[in-house]
């Protein structure tokens, strides 16, 4: 029988499948490649936004944290299109009732990180894995070398997981592909208004389809909205082409007019900000042997545009929960079962993300 778990990274998924080893007695270890957030202030003040579904909310149930998350979520009952000629509509989310949440990705992980604390985890921060011997069952963190062995190891390293990597390295027949899409993303700010008011409809996802790409915004308690532009990196309406001040700014009076009086500083955002990419990896097996597992994002990260991939990174966090009563901590046992179940639905999902996109941005 194992007693101890040890995990890399303490992103969304790491401190979830933390708490839940550990209220079953588990003792467990946590080691994140970054600074605490908890005490770096730039970070942690950044208010980048997740839809969290029923899907991510049953996990969180089961660790009896939902109703606490609730608490810093604002629930979007729909869709609220941004019509190029200024024209609006709104499309609620199925039966009246039904809705996601936005939440705050740094707040949520900083909660669950204090909760995992409290239940009395260890995180070791500024801990980057960098090596796993098999032979010995012993995983490294640099930079300072440090070893510690293991009896149960998770990757929840996320998209570019060094724990998944080392599997690569030393297993044979093991899967990978990893697929960028042409388009990329950018993140701008919509302030509060005079008094923290919201400048948008609160309660609801926002959307300026435009057919080749799209912006969205999610509300934040705070009164501001984050948005995203999902965009080309190249040709000629893309990143590449959006090369000055005056550019930005024209083109999004253009084409996103009912912006320009909500981002006062548009092409500064635009410039400072970073343009990042979009991948999806694809990979198997997630195990190796009663030993090992990926999780989260190091098994299967995806493209946002279902807002699924940390939902689907709770749900792994859950079913392995199930499976570990199925089968009364028979490690042989779970972990099997664990990739049969899941890689299924992840290659589901995957594909429902990369359509989500043209739905998004050509059908709404
Ligand atoms: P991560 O969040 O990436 O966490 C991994 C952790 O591991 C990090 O803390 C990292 O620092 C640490 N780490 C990395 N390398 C090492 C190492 N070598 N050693 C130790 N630690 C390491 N999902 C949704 O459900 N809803 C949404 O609305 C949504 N919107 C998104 C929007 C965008 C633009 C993007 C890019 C993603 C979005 N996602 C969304 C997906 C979501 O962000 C991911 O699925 C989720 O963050 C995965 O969680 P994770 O814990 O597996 O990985």
């Amino acid at each position: 029988m194992k007693k101890e778990v040890t995990i890399v990274g303490a992103g969304l998924v790491g401190s979830l499948l933390s708490i839940g080893f550990a209220r079953r007695g588990y003792k467990v270890k946590v080691f994140e490649r970054r600074p605490d957030m908890r005490k770096a202030k730039g970070e942690a003040g950044r208010s980048i936004n997740l839809a969290l579904s029923d899907r991510g909310l049953l996990a969180l149930e089961r660790v009896g944290m939902a109703e606490e998350i609730k608490k810093i979520a604002i629930p979007m009952h729909g869709r609220f299109i941004h019509n190029q000629d200024g024209t609006n509509a709104f499309q609620p989310y199925g039966k009246q009732g039904q809705f996601i949440n936005s939440v705050s990705r740094s707040a949520l992980n900083m909660k669950m990180m204090d909760l995992a604390e409290k239940e009395g985890i260890g995180i070791y921060f500024e801990q980057a894995c960098t090596g796993i011997d098999w032979i010995q069952n012993k995983v490294t963190f640099g930079p300072r070398n440090v070893s510690s062995e293991f009896e149960l190891l998770f990757a929840a390293d996320g998209a570019f997981s060094a724990a998944r990597l080392q599997y690569q390295l030393q297993h044979d027949k093991f899967n990978y592909a990893q697929e960028y899409i042409d388009c990329g993303y950018k993140e701008l700010h919509i302030p509060p208004g005079t008094g923290g008011t919201f400048q948008l409809e609160k309660n609801a996802l926002h959307i300026w389809p435009r057919t080749e790409y799209m912006l969205i915004a999610l509300p934040n308690l705070d009164g501001s909205f984050t948005c995203t532009l999902f965009f080309p990196f190249e040709g000629p309406v893309s990143f590449a082409s959006l090369h000055t001040e005056e550019k930005v700014n024209s083109f999004f009076k253009e084409v996103f007019p009912d912006t320009i009086t909500l981002i006062p500083d548009l092409s500064k955002q635009f410039f400072n900000n970073p343009t990042s990419s979009l991948v999806t990896v694809r990979c198997y097996p997630w195990i190796d042997k009663d030993r090992f597992a990926m999780i989260g994002d190091a098994a299967h990260a995806i493209v946002p545009f279902f807002g699924q991939g940390m939902n689907c990174g709770f749900e792994d966090c859950r079913i392995l929960d199930e499976l570990i009563d199925t089968y009364k901590e028979d490690w042989e046992k779970i972990l099997p079962a664990y990739q049969v179940l899941r890689k299924t639905d992840a290659d589901a999902i995957a594909e429902m993300a990369l359509n989500n996109f043209t739905e998004m941005r050509e059908k709404t």
